[in-house]
Protein backbone atom coordinates (compact mmCIF):
# COMPACT_ATOMS: atom_id res chain seq x y z
CA UNK A 1 0.00 0.00 0.00
CA UNK A 2 1.43 2.72 -1.36
CA UNK A 3 1.75 6.10 0.94
CA UNK A 4 -1.02 8.53 0.51
CA UNK A 5 -0.77 10.35 -2.32
CA UNK A 6 -2.59 13.77 -1.04
CA UNK A 7 -1.52 13.76 2.53
CA UNK A 8 -3.05 15.67 5.23
CA UNK A 9 -1.87 19.14 5.28
CA UNK A 10 -0.01 20.62 8.34
CA UNK A 11 -0.64 23.98 8.63
CA UNK A 12 1.75 24.43 12.04
CA UNK A 13 5.03 26.23 10.93
CA UNK A 14 6.77 24.95 14.37
CA UNK A 15 5.98 21.54 12.96
CA UNK A 16 7.36 22.30 9.37
CA UNK A 17 10.39 23.24 10.43
CA UNK A 18 11.13 20.76 13.12
CA UNK A 19 10.51 18.17 10.09
CA UNK A 20 11.61 19.87 6.97
CA UNK A 21 11.35 16.53 5.81
CA UNK A 22 7.58 16.34 5.45
CA UNK A 23 5.71 16.34 1.94
CA UNK A 24 3.52 18.97 3.36
CA UNK A 25 7.02 21.27 4.65
CA UNK A 26 7.36 21.53 0.92
CA UNK A 27 4.75 24.56 1.15
CA UNK A 28 6.13 26.44 3.90
CA UNK A 29 9.67 26.27 1.93
CA UNK A 30 8.09 28.12 -0.87
CA UNK A 31 6.72 30.81 0.93
CA UNK A 32 9.63 31.08 3.67
CA UNK A 33 11.33 31.62 -0.12
CA UNK A 34 9.16 33.97 -1.46
CA UNK A 35 8.70 36.20 1.58
CA UNK A 36 12.17 36.65 1.96
CA UNK A 37 12.73 36.69 -2.35
CA UNK A 38 15.06 33.73 -2.18
CA UNK A 39 15.67 31.07 -4.82
CA UNK A 40 17.90 28.08 -4.99
CA UNK A 41 20.85 30.63 -6.47
CA UNK A 42 20.90 32.88 -3.92
CA UNK A 43 20.72 30.31 -1.21
CA UNK A 44 24.48 29.50 -2.67
CA UNK A 45 25.82 32.63 -1.79
CA UNK A 46 23.73 35.46 -0.58
CA UNK A 47 25.72 37.06 2.60
CA UNK A 48 22.52 37.24 4.72
CA UNK A 49 21.94 33.47 4.25
CA UNK A 50 25.02 32.50 5.60
CA UNK A 51 23.24 30.47 9.08
CA UNK A 52 21.18 28.42 6.58
CA UNK A 53 24.12 26.95 4.62
CA UNK A 54 26.31 26.83 8.32
CA UNK A 55 22.98 24.72 9.62
CA UNK A 56 22.78 22.92 6.41
CA UNK A 57 26.52 21.74 6.86
CA UNK A 58 25.91 20.74 10.17
CA UNK A 59 23.14 18.84 9.43
CA UNK A 60 24.83 16.67 6.10
CA UNK A 61 28.49 16.34 8.70
CA UNK A 62 26.16 14.92 11.44
CA UNK A 63 24.91 12.73 8.33
CA UNK A 64 28.51 11.26 7.16
CA UNK A 65 30.14 11.33 10.68
CA UNK A 66 27.28 10.68 13.16
CA UNK A 67 25.70 6.52 13.49
CA UNK A 68 22.99 7.93 15.70
CA UNK A 69 21.73 10.46 12.06
CA UNK A 70 21.74 14.42 12.78
CA UNK A 71 22.04 15.31 16.55
CA UNK A 72 17.87 15.90 17.55
CA UNK A 73 18.41 19.60 19.10
CA UNK A 74 19.40 22.33 17.79
CA UNK A 75 20.30 25.91 18.51
CA UNK A 76 17.78 27.54 15.86
CA UNK A 77 14.88 28.81 17.76
CA UNK A 78 11.66 27.40 15.40
CA UNK A 79 9.55 28.96 17.42
CA UNK A 80 10.44 32.19 15.14
CA UNK A 81 9.75 33.38 11.87
CA UNK A 82 13.15 33.75 11.29
CA UNK A 83 14.14 30.04 13.09
CA UNK A 84 12.05 28.61 10.98
CA UNK A 85 13.63 29.71 7.75
CA UNK A 86 16.51 28.70 8.86
CA UNK A 87 15.59 25.27 9.39
CA UNK A 88 13.69 24.69 6.64
CA UNK A 89 15.79 26.16 4.28
CA UNK A 90 19.05 24.43 5.68
CA UNK A 91 17.16 20.98 4.90
CA UNK A 92 16.95 22.02 1.67
CA UNK A 93 19.95 23.64 0.84
CA UNK A 94 21.43 20.02 2.64
CA UNK A 95 19.34 18.13 -0.13
CA UNK A 96 20.42 19.73 -2.89
CA UNK A 97 23.54 19.84 -2.09
CA UNK A 98 23.41 15.92 -1.64
CA UNK A 99 21.49 15.74 -5.59
CA UNK A 100 24.34 17.96 -6.85
CA UNK A 101 27.24 15.56 -6.20
CA UNK A 102 25.69 12.61 -7.57
CA UNK A 103 27.37 10.54 -4.93
CA UNK A 104 25.26 7.77 -4.30
CA UNK A 105 26.79 7.02 -0.77
CA UNK A 106 26.33 10.48 0.30
CA UNK A 107 22.32 10.09 -0.51
CA UNK A 108 22.37 7.02 1.54
CA UNK A 109 24.11 8.84 4.18
CA UNK A 110 22.31 11.76 4.32
CA UNK A 111 18.75 10.27 4.29
CA UNK A 112 19.74 7.76 7.06
CA UNK A 113 20.69 10.79 9.09
CA UNK A 114 17.07 12.35 8.39
CA UNK A 115 15.39 9.33 8.81
CA UNK A 116 17.02 8.68 12.30
CA UNK A 117 16.42 12.03 13.69
CA UNK A 118 12.67 11.67 12.65
CA UNK A 119 13.00 8.09 14.53
CA UNK A 120 14.10 9.56 17.59
CA UNK A 121 12.02 12.56 17.50
CA UNK A 122 9.07 11.28 16.77
CA UNK A 123 9.29 8.24 19.31
CA UNK A 124 9.64 11.17 22.03
CA UNK A 125 6.50 12.89 21.22
CA UNK A 126 3.69 13.15 24.08
CA UNK A 127 0.31 14.20 22.05
CA UNK A 128 -0.74 11.16 20.64
CA UNK A 129 -2.82 13.27 18.60
CA UNK A 130 -0.14 15.08 17.29
CA UNK A 131 1.96 12.09 16.87
CA UNK A 132 -1.27 10.47 14.69
CA UNK A 133 -0.84 13.22 12.14
CA UNK A 134 2.58 12.62 11.46
CA UNK A 135 2.22 9.16 11.16
CA UNK A 136 -0.90 9.29 8.87
CA UNK A 137 1.56 11.39 6.38
CA UNK A 138 3.62 7.99 5.64
CA UNK A 139 0.77 4.95 5.94
CA UNK A 140 -2.54 4.28 4.58
CA UNK A 141 -4.15 4.08 8.06
CA UNK A 142 -3.31 4.17 11.30
CA UNK A 143 -5.53 3.27 14.93
CA UNK A 144 -4.97 2.76 18.19
CA UNK A 145 -5.86 -0.77 19.18
CA UNK A 146 -8.11 -1.74 22.70
CA UNK A 147 -4.82 -2.20 24.21
CA UNK A 148 -3.83 1.08 23.97
CA UNK A 149 -0.95 0.11 21.49
CA UNK A 150 -0.36 1.32 17.82
CA UNK A 151 -2.01 -0.49 14.78
CA UNK A 152 -1.23 -0.24 10.75
CA UNK A 153 -2.79 -1.86 8.10
CA UNK A 154 -0.86 -5.16 7.44
CA UNK A 155 -0.28 -4.18 3.80
CA UNK A 156 1.99 -1.06 4.82
CA UNK A 157 3.65 -3.77 7.83
CA UNK A 158 4.36 -6.35 5.08
CA UNK A 159 5.83 -3.56 2.49
CA UNK A 160 7.96 -2.13 4.92
CA UNK A 161 9.13 -4.63 7.88
CA UNK A 162 11.58 -6.61 4.95
CA UNK A 163 13.63 -3.39 5.02
CA UNK A 164 13.83 -3.66 8.68
CA UNK A 165 16.11 -6.82 10.66
CA UNK A 166 15.22 -8.55 14.02
CA UNK A 167 12.34 -11.11 14.88
CA UNK A 168 10.15 -8.45 16.01
CA UNK A 169 9.68 -7.27 12.71
CA UNK A 170 8.85 -10.51 10.93
CA UNK A 171 4.97 -10.68 10.36
CA UNK A 172 4.68 -14.36 12.01
CA UNK A 173 6.15 -12.82 15.06
CA UNK A 174 3.27 -9.93 15.41
CA UNK A 175 -0.49 -9.88 16.79
CA UNK A 176 -3.02 -9.48 13.96
CA UNK A 177 -5.98 -8.70 14.50
CA UNK A 178 -8.33 -8.27 11.49
CA UNK A 179 -5.76 -7.06 8.95
CA UNK A 180 -4.38 -4.64 11.71
CA UNK A 181 -0.84 -5.65 12.50
CA UNK A 182 -0.14 -4.19 16.62
CA UNK A 183 2.94 -2.98 17.23
CA UNK A 184 3.14 -4.01 21.15
CA UNK A 185 6.04 -2.59 22.91
CA UNK A 186 9.49 -4.56 22.45
CA UNK A 187 13.71 -4.13 22.82
CA UNK A 188 12.83 -1.62 25.51
CA UNK A 189 10.75 0.30 23.38
CA UNK A 190 7.16 1.37 23.77
CA UNK A 191 4.63 1.26 21.03
CA UNK A 192 5.17 4.21 19.90
CA UNK A 193 8.72 3.85 19.50
CA UNK A 194 8.09 1.06 17.39
CA UNK A 195 6.16 2.53 14.91
CA UNK A 196 8.77 5.62 14.65
CA UNK A 197 11.37 3.22 13.46
CA UNK A 198 8.52 2.00 10.76
CA UNK A 199 8.14 4.78 9.87
CA UNK A 200 11.80 5.93 9.63
CA UNK A 201 11.94 3.34 6.55
CA UNK A 202 8.95 4.84 4.92
CA UNK A 203 10.69 8.51 5.73
CA UNK A 204 13.84 7.14 3.95
CA UNK A 205 12.78 5.97 1.06
CA UNK A 206 10.94 8.92 0.21
CA UNK A 207 13.67 11.08 0.77
CA UNK A 208 15.77 8.69 -1.63
CA UNK A 209 13.11 9.38 -4.39
CA UNK A 210 12.80 12.90 -4.21
CA UNK A 211 16.64 13.19 -4.23
CA UNK A 212 16.61 10.69 -7.23
CA UNK A 213 14.08 12.56 -9.03
CA UNK A 214 16.03 16.43 -8.28
CA UNK A 215 18.94 14.75 -9.85
CA UNK A 216 17.42 14.13 -13.22
CA UNK A 217 16.41 17.90 -13.21
CA UNK A 218 19.65 19.11 -11.84
CA UNK A 219 21.33 22.13 -14.36
CA UNK A 220 24.95 21.62 -15.29
CA UNK A 221 25.22 25.48 -14.40
CA UNK A 222 23.75 25.35 -10.83
CA UNK A 223 26.09 22.17 -10.23
CA UNK A 224 28.99 24.10 -10.96
CA UNK A 225 28.11 26.40 -8.42
CA UNK A 226 27.64 24.17 -5.68
CA UNK A 227 30.90 22.40 -6.57
CA UNK A 228 32.97 23.86 -3.75
CA UNK A 229 30.17 23.10 -1.35
CA UNK A 230 29.74 19.89 -2.83
CA UNK A 231 33.95 18.90 -2.65
CA UNK A 232 34.33 19.61 1.17
CA UNK A 233 30.91 16.94 2.36
CA UNK A 234 32.31 14.81 -0.67
CA UNK A 235 35.75 15.31 0.95
CA UNK A 236 34.89 14.58 4.58
CA UNK A 237 32.71 11.42 3.87
CA UNK A 238 35.97 10.28 1.87
CA UNK A 239 37.85 10.62 4.96
CA UNK A 240 35.27 9.13 7.37
CA UNK A 241 35.26 5.87 4.92
CA UNK A 242 39.32 5.81 5.28
CA UNK A 243 39.28 5.54 8.89
CA UNK A 244 36.69 3.50 10.09
CA UNK A 245 37.62 -0.30 10.74
CA UNK A 246 39.39 -2.10 7.94
CA UNK A 247 38.49 -5.67 7.06
CA UNK A 248 41.34 -6.74 5.93
CA UNK A 249 43.45 -9.28 8.00
CA UNK A 250 39.71 -10.01 9.95
CA UNK A 251 40.75 -12.94 13.02
CA UNK A 252 39.02 -15.98 12.61
CA UNK A 253 37.09 -14.91 16.09
CA UNK A 254 36.08 -11.83 14.39
CA UNK A 255 34.28 -13.87 11.67
CA UNK A 256 30.03 -13.83 11.81
CA UNK A 257 28.70 -17.04 12.40
CA UNK A 258 27.54 -17.51 8.61
CA UNK A 259 30.82 -17.66 7.07
CA UNK A 260 32.43 -19.87 9.82
CA UNK A 261 29.36 -22.85 9.33
CA UNK A 262 29.84 -22.10 6.11
CA UNK A 263 33.59 -22.88 6.19
CA UNK A 264 33.01 -26.02 8.93
CA UNK A 265 30.40 -27.57 6.69
CA UNK A 266 32.67 -27.73 4.01
CA UNK A 267 35.90 -28.74 5.91
CA UNK A 268 33.72 -31.61 7.18
CA UNK A 269 32.26 -32.85 3.32
CA UNK A 270 28.94 -30.97 3.62
CA UNK A 271 27.33 -29.95 0.42
CA UNK A 272 26.66 -26.39 0.39
CA UNK A 273 24.60 -24.75 -1.24
CA UNK A 274 25.66 -21.88 -4.19
CA UNK A 275 24.57 -19.21 -2.18
CA UNK A 276 26.87 -20.08 0.54
CA UNK A 277 29.57 -20.70 -1.54
CA UNK A 278 29.46 -17.66 -3.63
CA UNK A 279 29.19 -15.85 -0.07
CA UNK A 280 31.92 -17.80 1.30
CA UNK A 281 34.73 -16.60 -1.89
CA UNK A 282 33.39 -12.92 -2.00
CA UNK A 283 33.47 -12.25 2.01
CA UNK A 284 37.11 -14.13 1.76
CA UNK A 285 38.18 -11.27 -0.44
CA UNK A 286 36.45 -8.48 0.83
CA UNK A 287 38.87 -9.29 4.25
CA UNK A 288 42.00 -9.60 2.44
CA UNK A 289 42.37 -13.71 2.13
CA UNK A 290 44.25 -14.60 -0.44
CA UNK A 291 42.83 -16.68 -3.60
CA UNK A 292 45.07 -19.76 -1.97
CA UNK A 293 43.66 -19.25 1.41
CA UNK A 294 40.43 -19.10 -0.13
CA UNK A 295 40.67 -22.34 -2.14
CA UNK A 296 41.67 -24.06 0.76
CA UNK A 297 38.39 -24.05 2.37
CA UNK A 298 36.99 -26.20 -0.28
CA UNK A 299 39.28 -28.71 -0.87
CA UNK A 300 36.99 -31.21 1.63
CA UNK A 301 33.92 -30.69 -0.63
CA UNK A 302 32.12 -33.83 -2.22
CA UNK A 303 32.22 -32.37 -5.36
CA UNK A 304 35.83 -30.79 -5.42
CA UNK A 305 37.81 -30.20 -8.56
CA UNK A 306 41.35 -27.90 -7.82
CA UNK A 307 41.23 -26.39 -11.55
CA UNK A 308 37.25 -25.58 -11.32
CA UNK A 309 37.78 -24.15 -7.82
CA UNK A 310 40.21 -21.99 -8.90
CA UNK A 311 38.43 -20.48 -11.83
CA UNK A 312 35.73 -19.97 -10.39
CA UNK A 313 37.35 -17.97 -7.24
CA UNK A 314 39.66 -16.12 -9.93
CA UNK A 315 35.92 -15.40 -11.27
CA UNK A 316 34.75 -13.79 -7.95
CA UNK A 317 37.73 -12.07 -6.91
CA UNK A 318 38.44 -10.63 -10.29
CA UNK A 319 34.73 -9.19 -10.40
CA UNK A 320 34.78 -7.87 -7.17
CA UNK A 321 31.53 -9.48 -5.95
CA UNK A 322 30.04 -8.26 -3.03
CA UNK A 323 28.56 -10.78 -0.09
CA UNK A 324 25.30 -11.39 0.05
CA UNK A 325 23.64 -9.28 2.82
CA UNK A 326 21.46 -11.76 5.76
CA UNK A 327 18.02 -11.66 4.36
CA UNK A 328 19.35 -13.62 1.21
CA UNK A 329 21.91 -15.61 3.18
CA UNK A 330 18.55 -16.44 5.61
CA UNK A 331 16.69 -17.60 2.86
CA UNK A 332 18.92 -19.56 1.34
CA UNK A 333 19.60 -21.31 4.57
CA UNK A 334 22.96 -19.96 5.06
CA UNK A 335 22.15 -18.42 8.37
CA UNK A 336 22.67 -20.87 11.60
CA UNK A 337 21.50 -18.16 13.89
CA UNK A 338 18.01 -17.86 11.71
CA UNK A 339 17.70 -21.63 12.25
CA UNK A 340 18.58 -21.39 15.91
CA UNK A 341 21.35 -23.50 15.65
CA UNK A 342 23.25 -20.77 17.13
CA UNK A 343 22.97 -17.44 19.48
CA UNK A 344 24.20 -14.20 18.32
CA UNK A 345 23.69 -11.40 20.73
CA UNK A 346 25.10 -8.70 17.57
CA UNK A 347 23.09 -11.23 14.64
CA UNK A 348 19.81 -10.63 16.59
CA UNK A 349 20.40 -7.09 16.55
CA UNK A 350 18.12 -5.03 14.38
CA UNK A 351 20.84 -3.37 12.36
CA UNK A 352 22.11 -6.54 11.67
CA UNK A 353 21.65 -6.81 8.04
CA UNK A 354 24.66 -7.58 6.57
CA UNK A 355 27.37 -9.71 7.45
CA UNK A 356 29.85 -7.12 7.22
CA UNK A 357 27.89 -5.31 9.33
CA UNK A 358 28.75 -8.04 11.88
CA UNK A 359 32.48 -7.85 11.21
CA UNK A 360 33.06 -4.09 11.30
CA UNK A 361 31.11 -4.27 14.79
CA UNK A 362 33.49 -6.85 16.46
CA UNK A 363 36.34 -5.20 14.89
CA UNK A 364 35.20 -1.97 16.09
CA UNK A 365 34.56 -3.52 19.98
CA UNK A 366 38.32 -4.57 19.75
CA UNK A 367 39.99 -1.52 18.98
CA UNK A 368 37.95 0.14 21.58
CA UNK A 369 39.19 -2.14 24.05
CA UNK A 370 42.92 -2.41 22.66
CA UNK A 371 42.68 1.50 22.92
CA UNK A 372 41.35 1.28 26.20
CA UNK A 373 43.81 -1.50 27.47
CA UNK A 374 46.51 1.14 25.86
CA UNK A 375 45.74 3.86 27.50
CA UNK A 376 47.72 5.11 30.73
S1 LIG B 1 22.35 -12.76 10.94
FE1 LIG B 1 23.55 -12.17 9.15
S2 LIG B 1 25.65 -11.98 9.91
FE2 LIG B 1 24.52 -13.14 11.45
S3 LIG B 1 24.90 -15.26 10.89
FE3 LIG B 1 22.99 -14.68 9.91
S4 LIG B 1 23.56 -14.00 7.88
FE4 LIG B 1 25.43 -14.04 9.09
Amino acid sequence: MPMPLQPKPIEDAVVTARYPFLPQASAAMKVHMEANSVDLESLVDTEWLEAVRVRARVRLVESVVSKEGIDTTTTVDIHTPYGQMVECLSFLYAMVTVCASFDERLLARWAEGESSRADQLWGTIESETSFQRLAETYLSDIRIGENGYWEVPMTDFIEICPKISGAYWRLPNRPVRQGWVILSPASGENSQQRLSRLLKERIRTRLIEDCRKRMELMDEAFVGRMAEEVGRIVGLLKHQASTEVSFTSADEEDWPPCMREISTQLAQSVNVNHVGRVFLASISRVIGLTVDEAQAFFVNAPDYSAETTRYQLTHVYENEYTPAGCPKLQINACCPVSRGDVKSDLCNREWMDHPLKYLRARQRAKHRDEQQSAAP
